[in-house]
């Protein structure tokens, strides 16, 4: 009984992509990617410019052919079958809608193609009108409507035919931010109803963490790192990751033992960690949040909790941003750290104050190897 329970509740895999590579002449576009979609989640390909996503979506879509590699979507080889044969929705950032036709018209395009009866058509055009809220534009042409109503048609059009999954490639890149808000949290909201597979591209982590699931991050071609937003943001696997998404402090130290770290003269707790080499270089992450900044005075009333870890720094600049406050501070050493907290949850820092900086050893994450490049990550 239970194991049929489980095998219920297990995700299922609808696409797998297998080893798959693009190479333009001698660039490797992707390299080497293998990922799971589990059926009906929402997983975003998020990463800067150039970093391999479209690439890896359009030979999803069957407009680019891999170099080399498997895409199979539940099982079977996908790599010969022609885009229109297979199953796939896709929205675009410029989807132009046919300019000539109305809402109605373009939503019923698809399923011209498919030669769906007249009656079958009207229904589902109505249901799609219905669903992205156009019904009383329905026979507006696409240049008497806004970019965000224009960019609803197309995903209309995109769903009509029923597709089990849909591939959108910086759908709301030319919206202006209020728009793209509302648009992320409508899309979320259509996701549940359908219940369908989206895979989505956005270079914006806010926008990527606001409506997966799941996310995939994409840098020079590889996904570097894969999970939750969540998890990839309270865990990041490497140091890159966490400097792409959200901001973080980097702390360079060298292993004491396998529970400490020397920073600066000054022994630090961390979580204990195997397989390090005494003296070897490590790198500490710390998260703006996750660090509290006392007054020297303050920090002599409060005890410092066990497996917390303090060290002493010089504000640099406070700036206050309505619901948070930044905190800049540098080190005897000469390293900077930017802290944050909400506005009125401590006390107010000068600049030029001493003060210290306190966090629990379990908030802070380690790195054993990096690349330098990996920590000036460009958005
Ligand atoms: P992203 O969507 O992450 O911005 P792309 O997948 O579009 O990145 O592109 C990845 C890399 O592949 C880029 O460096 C891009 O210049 C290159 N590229 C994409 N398409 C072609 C092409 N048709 N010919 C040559 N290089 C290409
Ligand atoms: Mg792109």
């Amino acid at each position: 009984m239970s194991a049929v329970i489980n095998e219920n509740l297990a995700p299922q895999t609808l696409v797998s992509l297998r080893n798959l590579n693009k190479h333009y002449g001698d660039f490797t576009a992707v390299d080497n990617i293998s990922l799971d979609i589990q059926d009906g989640e929402f997983l975003t390909f998020l990463g800067s410019s150039g970093s391999g996503k479209s690439t890896t979506l359009s030979m999803l879509a069957g407009f680019e052919t891999p170099s080399s590699g498997e895409i199979l979507v539940s099982g079977k080889s996908l790599v010969n079958v022609p885009p229109h044969k297979r199953d796939i929705g896709m929205v675009f950032q410029r989807y132009s809608l046919f300019p000539h036709l109305d809402v109605r018209d373009n939503i019923a395009f698809p399923l011209g193609i498919r030669k769906q009866s007249a009656d079958e058509q009207k229904r589902k055009v109505d249901a799609m009108l219905k669903l992205v809220q156009l019904e009383q534009f329905a026979h507006r042409r696409p240049a008497q409507m806004s970019g965000g109503q224009q960019q609803r048609v197309a995903i209309a059009r995109a769903l009509v035919y029923e597709p089990r999954i849909l591939l959108m490639d910086e759908p709301l890149g030319a919206l202006d931010k209020k728009l793209r808000e509302d648009l992320q949290d409508e899309l979320r909201h259509l996701h549940r109803r359908l219940g369908i597979t989206i895979v989505y591209v956005t270079h914006d982590q806010e926008e990527a963490m606001r409506l997966s699931q799941r996310i995939a991050i994409f840098s020079h071609g590889k996904i570097v790192g894969l999970g939750t937003g969540y998890d990839l943001y309270q865990n990041p696997p490497n140091a890159f990751v966490a400097s792409f998404l959200g901001n973080s402090n980097f702390l360079r130290a060298k292993a004491a033992g396998h529970a400490a770290v020397q920073f600066e003269e000054q022994s630090l707790a961390i979580t204990p960690t195997g397989n390090l080499q005494s003296g070897q270089d490590v790198l500490l992450m710390l998260r703006p949040e996750k660090a509290q900044v006392l007054l020297p005075e303050q920090a002599q009333q409060t005890p410092l909790p066990a497996g917390w870890n303090e060290i002493s720094v010089q504000v640099s600049e406070v700036v206050f941003l309505g619901e948070s406050l930044t905190c800049s501070v540098i080190t005897k050493g000469g390293t900077r750290l930017t802290l944050k907290s909400l506005s009125g949850s401590q006390q107010p820092l000068q600049a030029g104050a001493h003060a210290r900086v306190r966090w629990a050893a379990s908030d802070a994450c380690l790195y054993d190897t990096w690349n330098e490049s990996d920590l000036k990550v460009h958005h």
